[in-house]
């Protein structure tokens, strides 16, 4: 049967995640990488992956099979072979304006439909920063994976003011095909929402820190033993809506001290690698996990997310 083709460009650690979502879900892949060798190198990488996840019955999609899923993936002989006859194209190179920019320039002379969708995994980048002069504009948008995106589903949408929206509903259409979990923006924001929410958060954790209100220890805790937990399955909207007789009666009932609170909050610091705070972090939480062993703690915590993964598809 003819199987519809994806591209994706750079094949790093989120260029793999896209090329194991996207064959899971049926698609061929093809897998460019400008390095010599990378791409053929990744999908040695992406074996060991599906077949390890395979062994602890992790694999995502219909056909459990990990040697047919790699099957689906080949290796770009140049970004022209990666791009063409595509019906979407996943850019994944590396965080930088300039870099996105000439990579763009070249997806955009090799695409040649105008139902492609051309998304970019950017973190921050809104993509009318390269995408403004392209022929191709109108089928360009951010589509903004977390890491690990196998098993953490939310992708950000984010189209710019000239992306169609007949190709943001496709790529949200597409996205909700893989199994990951779209959500689209209606303009672009600094930030996107994830960062948007998360950076409050982080701020209020050096503050506390900085005012010595609580250790770097309970600060952590605070989130994965509160917070976590609590949002593991349902959003703010729908805890407030739980957390009284409704959500009208949590305002009524809660609004004033949320407002009273809030007024102690909003003092944003610098977050900064020559502050004191960062170097009351850094001794705090390499007591716990020493820099050497980052690659380590990774991994456990791939696998914890990967099981919770798990319980969330079961629920
Ligand atoms: P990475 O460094 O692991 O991989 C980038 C790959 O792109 C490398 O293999 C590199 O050889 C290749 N590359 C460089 N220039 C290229 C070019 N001109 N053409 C083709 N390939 C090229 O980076 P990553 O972590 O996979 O990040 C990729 C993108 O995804 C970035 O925009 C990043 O912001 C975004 N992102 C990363 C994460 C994360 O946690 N790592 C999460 C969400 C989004």
């Amino acid at each position: 049967a003819f199987l519809p083709k994806v591209g994706i460009v750079g094949a790093g650690l989120i260029g793999r995640s896209w090329a194991m979502l996207f064959a899971a879900a049926g698609y061929r892949v093809s897998l460019y990488d400008s390095l010599e060798g990378a791409a053929e190198k990744a999908l040695e990488l992406i074996l060991k992956q599906l077949t390890s996840l395979k062994e602890q019955d992790l694999l995502r999609g219909k056909c459990q099979h990990a040697e047919e899923q790699h099957a689906l993936i080949s290796a770009a002989h140049s970004l022209e072979d990666c791009v063409t006859n595509s019906v979407y194209v996943q850019e994944c190179v590396p965080e930088d304006l300039e870099l996105k920019r000439t990579v763009w320039r070249l997806i955009d002379y090799f695409v040649d439909d105008e139902s492609v969708v051309l998304a970019s995994s950017t973190s921050c980048i809104p993509s009318s920063k390269f995408s403004e002069d392209l022929k191709h504009r109108a089928q360009v948008l951010v589509a903004h994976p977390i890491n690990p995106p196998y098993f953490v589903p939310l992708v950000e949408i984010v189209p710019a003011s000239w992306t169609s929206p007949a190709i943001v509903e496709k790529a949200r259409k597409m996205q909700t095909e893989l199994g990951q979990s779209p959500v689209t923006l209606k303009k672009e924001v600094a930030g996107f929402a994830l960062n948007r929410l998360q950076y409050p958060v982080l701020n209020e954790c050096w503050n506390m820190v900085e005012q010595g209100l609580l250790s770097v220890e309970d600060v952590d805790r605070v989130v994965k033993d509160g917070l976590g937990p609590r949002y593991a399955f349902m959003g703010p909207f729908e805890t407030i809506h739980l957390n009284a007789e409704g959500i009208r009666n949590y305002c009524e009932r809660y609004g004033e001290t949320i407002w009273d609170v809030s007024q102690t909050l909003g003092f944003v610091p610098k977050i900064s690698a020559s502050s004191s705070v960062c170097d009351k972090l850094e001794e705090d939480i390499q007591r716990k996990i020493p820099i050497d062993s980052l690659a380590e703690r990774r991994q456990w915590r791939d696998e914890k997310l990967a099981s919770l993964a798990k319980l969330r598809r079961s629920d």
